[in-house]
C-alpha cells in the first residue's frame, strides 16, 4: 500500500530542519468532491488545523507571498511562490509534473513552498523566493532545499520556444537542454531550479533532489503529461 505522502528520508536535510513537511502521493488526488477530504488529510499528518494551511492562486510567475505573523490570510492571492515566517501557519503549492520546492531555514525562522514549473523556472521564481527571504534578513546561505517529485529531465520534452523564453532570459540556460529531435529538447527543471537555488545563495550540498520522475513513477505520481485532464494534483507543504 501507497502512503499518502512520500518517506520524510527521501527529503535530505529538510526531515531534520523542518520536520512538519511533506510531499503527497497519487493516493490523495486533490480533485473534484474529495479535495476538501484530502486537505484535511494533510492537514491531520502535518497536526495542524484545515484552516492554517495558506494556498494560492498559482499562475506561472514569479510573485511571492509573504506571510508573516499578523498577515491576513488572503484567499485567492495569486503567486508561486509563499514564504512564510508564522509558526501556527503551513504553506502549500499544487503541482502535476511542474516542480514541487521546499524550503527551510537551519536556525528555524522560516519555510517556503515553491511550483515552478516551465514559465515560472523561466521567470525565476526559485531565485525570486530566496530573495524575498533574504529581504527578512535570514541568510540564504541558512537554507535547506529540496526538489519534489515532477517530470524529469528524462521525460521533460519540450520545443524550440521554450529553449528560445529560457535563453532569452540567461545563456546559462544552455546547460539545461539537451537535444532530442528536430526542434524538440529535453529540459531539466531539476536542475534548472537547483542552479538558480544555488546562485541566490543556498550551498549547492543543501539542495536535494529527489530524483522522482511524475512522467515515470505511476504507480506514485500523478502526471498531466501522461493522465491528461483526469490527473490529479500532488501537494508539497511545509510549516514551522
Ligand atoms: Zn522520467
Amino acid at each position: 500500500m501507497i502512503d499518502i505522502a512520500f518517506p520524510s528520508s527521501t527529503s535530505g536535510a529538510l526531515s531534520a530542519v523542518a520536520p512538519r513537511h511533506l510531499f503527497t502521493t497519487r493516493v490523495l488526488p486533490f480533485r473534484g468532491d474529495t479535495a476538501a477530504a484530502d486537505w484535511v488529510r494533510v492537514a491531520e499528518a502535518l497536526h495542524t488545523p484545515e484552516t492554517a494551511i495558506v494556498r494560492v492562486s498559482q499562475v506561472h510567475g514569479r510573485r511571492v507571498l509573504v506571510v508573516t505573523p499578523g498577515t491576513p490570510t488572503v484567499s485567492g492571492a495569486e503567486a508561486d511562490a509563499i514564504i512564510c515566517t508564522d509558526p501556527s501557519r503551513t504553506v502549500a503549492v499544487r503541482v502535476a509534473d511542474c516542480v514541487p520546492i521546499l524550503i527551510a531555514d537551519r536556525s528555524h525562522r522560516v519555510v517556503a513552498a515553491v511550483h515552478a514549473g516551465w514559465r515560472g523556472s523561466c521567470a525565476g521564481i526559485a531565485g525570486a523566493a530566496i530573495e524575498a527571504i533574504a529581504e527578512l534578513g535570514i541568510p540564504p546561505a541558512d537554507l535547506v532545499a529540496t526538489i519534489g517529485p515532477s517530470m524529469g529531465p528524462c521525460c521533460y520534452q519540450v520545443d524550440d520556444r521554450v529553449r528560445l523564453a529560457f535563453l532569452s532570459m540567461t545563456p546559462d540556460a544552455a546547460e539545461w537542454f539537451s537535444e532530442d529531435g528536430p526542434n524538440h529538447w529535453k529540459l531539466d527543471l531539476w536542475r534548472a531550479n537547483a542552479d538558480q537555488l544555488i546562485a541566490a545563495g543556498v550551498p549547492a550540498p543543501s539542495v536535494t533532489h529527489m530524483n522522482v520522475c511524475t512522467g515515470d513513477d505511476r504507480e506514485r505520481c500523478w502526471s498531466y503529461r501522461r493522465d491528461g485532464a483526469g490527473a490529479g494534483r500532488m501537494v508539497a507543504a511545509i510549516g514551522l
